[in-house]
């Protein structure tokens, strides 16, 4: 179920992902979920190298490691690109407003999140991986947003843990636009529930700062929320956590269900627990009982509806354990 009061995230997308022909061979990626994902949120596309004046298509470019540092260069016409990249990844993150999070091309010197080669002085011996100098200033400015890479949302369990983090960023930013503790803790109620499943510490912190009186400055408050809500849902949450609070809302709508539907749940939920089925089985099926049936909290706990549910339409491998990490898949 989407919710049509959440405002539509905002993206920042490597531009040859679906967008125009701009890599470095005249070509681009197309990957089914960007199509897909491009009616729901609104992409701001951007390419670095384009920025900064290389042409398509373009000799090849590289990080090389040295003593002094990263450097970026083109080793057919050994020119040093460093400079150029590095001011207009400053220039541009520095404007951008209202961003939840990036999705950014793998592998590239520009814009890979963590994948990319870094080679030694010699310019061909790959010494290690790590960001693009693009997106390493990406990872700097905006730490809590959601950032991912074309070929790790591949994954359908990393896509909906993007998904989920994204949608809640963009939720809280018309919050954290205007701060005020009142709407900050609305917001926080109707978030119980996931956060209770992704990091029952972080969900303590936050009702801490939410409840104390230590933060008197509002915008300082909205900005450690964002800070800690981000971080909380960072990681996928424990099964045994799902199974948790699964079972805490089963206990609101189970008076109003017959014997059938109560030993139906309490089936998936097993079958959940041994591994045998996804957690989509019990999840679904409690949150068509929540809908129908819930007090008005649970129904708006949008661990029900973290992201539209039609974003789940695309396939993909669900990594070595589906069965017990997703969440919400069809
Ligand atoms: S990876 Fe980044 S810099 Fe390279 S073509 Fe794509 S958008 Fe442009």
């Amino acid at each position: 179920m989407s919710n049509s009061r959440t405002p539509t995230p905002v993206v920042v997308l490597s531009r040859c992902l679906g967008v125009e022909a701009c890599r470095y061979n005249g070509k681009m990626i197309r990957e089914d979920f960007l199509r897909q994902l491009s009616s729901y949120v609104k992409f701001r596309p951007v390419c670095p190298e384009l920025e900064i004046g290389l042409g398509v298509p373009r000799d090849p470019i590289r990080i090389i490691a040295g003593d002094g540092g990263r450097t970026l260069v083109q080793p057919a016409t050994g020119r040093d690109l460093t400079r150029s990249m590095t001011t207009f990844s400053q220039e541009f993150l520095t404007k951008l407003n209202d961003v939840d999070g990036f999705i950014l091309k793998s592998r590239s010197p520009s814009c890979g999140i963590r994948d990319t080669r870094i080679h030694d002085a010699d310019q061909e011996t790959v010494r290690e991986r790590g960001a693009g100098i693009f997106a390493a200033a990406v990872l700097e400015h905006f730490p809590d947003a959601a950032v991912e890479d074309e070929k790790r949302l591949r994954n359908r369990i990393r896509r909906e843990h993007f998904l989920t983090r994204l949608y809640a960023l963009a939720r809280l930013r018309p919050i954290a636009r205007r701060p005020d503790r009142e709407a900050l803790r609305r917001f926080h109620a109707k978030n119980r529930l996931l956060l209770m499943t992704f990091n029952r510490k972080e969900l303590d912190r936050l009702d801490k700062l939410l409840s104390g009186g230590r933060e008197p400055d509002e915008a300082d408050l909205a900005k450690e929320y964002r800070r800690r809500l981000s971080n909380a849902l960072s990681r996928n949450p424990r099964y045994t956590s799902l199974i948790d609070v699964l079972i805490y809302a089963f206990g609101s709508v189970s008076k109003q269900l017959t014997d059938r539907d109560r030993a139906l749940f309490l089936e998936r939920l097993s079958g959940y627990r041994n591994g045998k089925i996804p957690a989509s089985g019990p999840v679904g099926l409690l949150r068509s009982w929540v809908l129908r049936h819930g007090p008005r909290d649970l129904r708006n706990q949008t661990l029900f509806h973290p992201y539209p549910m039609e974003l789940n339409e695309v396939a993909g491998p669900a990594g070595k354990k589906p069965l017990q990490r997703t969440l919400y898949d069809a």
